[in-house]
């Protein structure tokens, strides 16, 4: 055995210590299997012992017993990560904080939660204790949770109005554990955020949030039909720019990807439309309808006019978008897979029609509008027709040359998938957090190897694994 895990249970009496190969394995997963590239790299992955803690003292005795006998863990919300970021590549402890889910105070304008509390329910009791809900979630809202949207995530439903996770004011105060023989409670807030947020858990261990709220609005489900993609897309960017149209989600997605694989919807979309979906504020829905039919749209389905008949078993409009779209396509089509990208502002607009022009058949179009610095433009999670890793590698670096940003969802660590480079503040927060680098291993390759060139076009591949 690669741990002395008689000596951890020893020191963890009480906690409830799960080692069932089968659980363990399954609890040592999460959705990395997107990428076929990831799938091959990270299948041998297992953690050999799942932690449950209840409490943050709980979780402090893990970490301390940890710590002492050189024991690696790695965090779990609800697994729901796409880069294998929730995968013990160096086996150890996996940290399952799903048992820490209580929200635990509710203001007019935020929310304190444990870590492992799930989103949708986090707005359930905020939207019935102030009528107010969290300003963004992912497209995994009903099943992810807050300390792992943090960690992992980077943001989704509501982005349109209120931008990314990371930006200042979107997360309020972290409370966070470090991984040492005496672990330390530290309370983050303002700057010091950045440190965890997008982090992986690799340098402190999340064990509250506290959260801003916005307005909870009864949201209208609309998907609006255009003949021509140019058309769908300037049309998602304006309504993006109409700040008075208030909405929580603007998605272009390119025919034919919705009627092949939006299987429930499929009897509101006609062939060969490109659709944009949207939830707006069922106030402005008239307004909406207006701005709607002066851009020439057509409404395929709006949740407020379909009989609630024809609306049984179709799932959430948002669960056809960001990463769900994929999991949609997956579901039909095992031999697809993805890119995340980023059109920047101003000429957003431009580089999507020609990407589309160049690569659309293959390379079949969905973006996600968002505010991004003040500025409406659009992520993109485009479907890819995968033929294998070469032509993948070629696809991203045509997005790159024509002048679109990727961010690799083929990669494990923090620098080769969104951050481009290694966050020299989390970096010198992990030195403080986590001085053994037992926290995550392999997934920050600034700890693993300094020495790395990551302009060499290489990938990192973590010694450890396996
Ligand atoms: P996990 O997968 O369990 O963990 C994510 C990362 O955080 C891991 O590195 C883990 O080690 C770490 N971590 C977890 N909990 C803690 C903690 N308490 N302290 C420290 N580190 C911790 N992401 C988006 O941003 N936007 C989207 O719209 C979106 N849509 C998705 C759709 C689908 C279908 C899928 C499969 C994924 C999607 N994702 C999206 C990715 C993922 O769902 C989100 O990042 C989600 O918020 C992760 O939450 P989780 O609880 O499942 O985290």
């Amino acid at each position: 055995q690669r741990y002395d895990l008689a000596a951890l249970r020893a020191r963890l009496d009480g906690i409830r210590l799960e080692d069932n190969p089968a659980l363990v394995r399954q609890k040592s997963r999460d959705f990395y299997w997107y990428s076929p590239i990831l799938k091959r790299q990270l299948d041998p992955a297992v953690a050999d012992i799942v932690a449950h803690p209840t409490s943050q003292d709980e979780v402090i005795r893990i970490l301390s017993a940890c710590a002492a006998l050189a024991i690696p863990v790695t965090p779990r919300g609800a697994g729901t990560g796409n880069y294998g970021q929730a995968m013990p590549l160096a086996g150890g402890v996996v940290l399952d904080l799903s048992g820490m889910n209580h929200v635990l105070d509710i203001g007019p304008g935020h929310v304190v939660a444990q870590a492992g509390a799930i989103l949708a329910e986090i707005d359930a009791a905020t939207r019935k204790a102030v009528g107010r809900e969290l300003r963004l979630h992912p497209s995994t809202y009903r099943t992810a949770s807050i300390g792992g949207f943090i960690a992992g995530g980077s943001g989704g439903v509501g982005s349109i109005m209120w931008g990314g996770l990371r930006d200042l004011g979107n997360i309020l105060g972290l409370t966070v554990v470090t991984m040492e023989a005496a672990p330390r409670v530290l309370r983050l807030t303002g700057e010091e955020v950045g440190k965890v947020a997008h982090a992986y858990g690799t340098n402190g261990i999340i064990t509250e949030v506290t959260m801003p709220l916005a307005p909870a609005h009864d949201w209208v489900e609309a998907i609006i039909g255009f003949d021509d993609f140019a058309e769908a897309c300037a049309y998602a960017n304006a309504l993006g720019e109409q700040d008075a149209l208030v909405k929580k989600l603007v998605s272009v997605v390119a025919a034919p990807v919705p009627q092949r694989y939006f299987l429930r919807h499929k009897p509101f979309l006609p062939e060969g439309k490109h659709v944009v979906l949207v939830m707006v504020d069922a106030l402005a829905i008239d307004a909406f309808a207006a701005f709607t039919a002066r851009h020439g749209g057509e409404a395929l389905f709006r949740s407020d006019l379909v009989p609630a008949a024809r609306q049984a078993g179709l799932p959430p409009l948002y669960e056809l978008a960001w990463n769900h779209t994929t999991l949609r396509a997956l579901r039909v089509d095992p031999a697809v897979t993805y890119l995340q990208t980023l059109y920047p502002f101003p000429h957003q607009l431009d580089l999507v029609a020609r990407i589309h022009a160049r690569l659309g058949t293959e390379v079949p179009a969905h973006l996600e509008f968002v505010r991004f610095d003040g500025k409406i433009t659009c992520f993109g999670l485009p479907l890819v027709h995968f033929t294998g890793e070469e032509r993948l590698d070629e696809i991203i670096a045509i997005h790159e040359e024509m002048g679109a940003v990727v961010f690799n969802p083929h990669r494990y660590t923090l620098e080769e998938g969104g951050m481009k480079q290694t966050d020299a503040v989390q970096l010198a927060f992990k030195r403080e957090a986590d001085p053994a680098g037992l926290l995550n291993p392999g997934k920050m390759i600034g700890w693993e190897n300094p020495e790395f060139d990551l302009a060499s076009g290489r990938t990192y591949l973590f010694q450890g694994l396996g």
